[in-house]
């Protein structure tokens, strides 16, 4: 790749900085998500980067005033952590690929993209659920937003969005295998299976807070200008540990059947 190329792709992550989509420490890490896709996929991975990052934010963005409960912790800027937890692994799998190029390594870039995907677009859409969510472990009714919690249309949203990003993958591996229209199934599960290991995590270990002045569950470190308590979860394991689990394990289980069917 031209050196161009990794200055359009810093101008880029300098554009949605501008555009207040990414903190400052979003933008340093964005660049570095890009730069390796660059390095390892090409023109071809960065547009599948683009297609994760167009979607996500366009659903963000969409019915918007319909989201503010103020359970989840982070705004619409997305720091560097958040950026590291879903594309950091994508980051890692183009490196690697650039230096030992393998086809389970796209698979595993693939599949933790489609995982993040399905991530975002189930908590963007189950949001929006006229029906209250179900805990995906003890199976009650929670509040809209709960980390943890399932809705139908959530997990329709998740299929999808697992989904979109494996069809716009298809140029990367299609001619690999005889087996190409099973992996087109196969990859969209993997990236399934990452979000749904992702609302397991959510609803066990995940640190949970509590307001003390009005007592509501949150992910907030502060709630009506205090400093909430925990009542739950693991204190390091925050929204950003859950997403990395998410792309982490939507990553390894994509390399695990694509191991066992190419
Ligand atoms: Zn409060």
């Amino acid at each position: 790749m031209t050196i161009m190329s990794y200055i359009a792709v810093i101008l880029f992550a300098l554009l949605a900085y501008l555009f207040k989509k990414l903190t400052k420490s979003g933008l340093i890490m964005a660049s570095f998500v890009g730069a390796s896709t660059l390095f390892g996929f090409g023109i071809q991975g960065l547009f599948l980067l683009a297609v994760f990052f167009i979607s996500s934010t366009m659903w963000s963005s969409f019915q918007k005033e319909k989201k503010g409960n103020g359970i989840v912790e982070k705004g619409q800027q997305r720091d560097g952590g958040q950026v590291l937890a879903n594309g950091g692994i994508a980051a890692c799998m183009a490196i690697l690929y650039g230096l030992f190029p393998s086809p389970y390594l796209i698979f595993g870039f693939v599949t933790s993209l489609a995982a993040a995907n399905a991530d975002t677009w189930a908590s963007e859409i189950g949001t929006l659920s006229k029906q209250r969510p179900l805990h995906i472990i003890t199976w009650k009714r929670v509040v809209a937003g709960t980390s943890g919690a399932v809705t139908a249309i959530g997990s329709a949203a998740a299929f999808a969005g697992s989904f979109l990003i494996v069809v716009c993958s298809i140029f990367f591996w299609w001619s690999n295998t005889s087996h190409s229209h099973v992996l087109l199934l196969v990859l969209t599960i993997a990236g399934f299976a990452g979000n749904l290991i992702d609302t397991v995590a959510g609803a066990s270990i995940q640190v949970v807070y509590r307001c003390k002045e009005c007592s509501v569950e949150t992910e907030q470190l502060e709630h009506c200008q205090e400093k909430t308590e925990r009542i739950s979860g693991v204190s390091w394991i925050n929204n950003d540990v859950v997403n990395l689990i998410c792309t982490a394990s939507g990553a390894l289980i994509g390399i695990g059947l694509g191991i066992v069917f190419v």
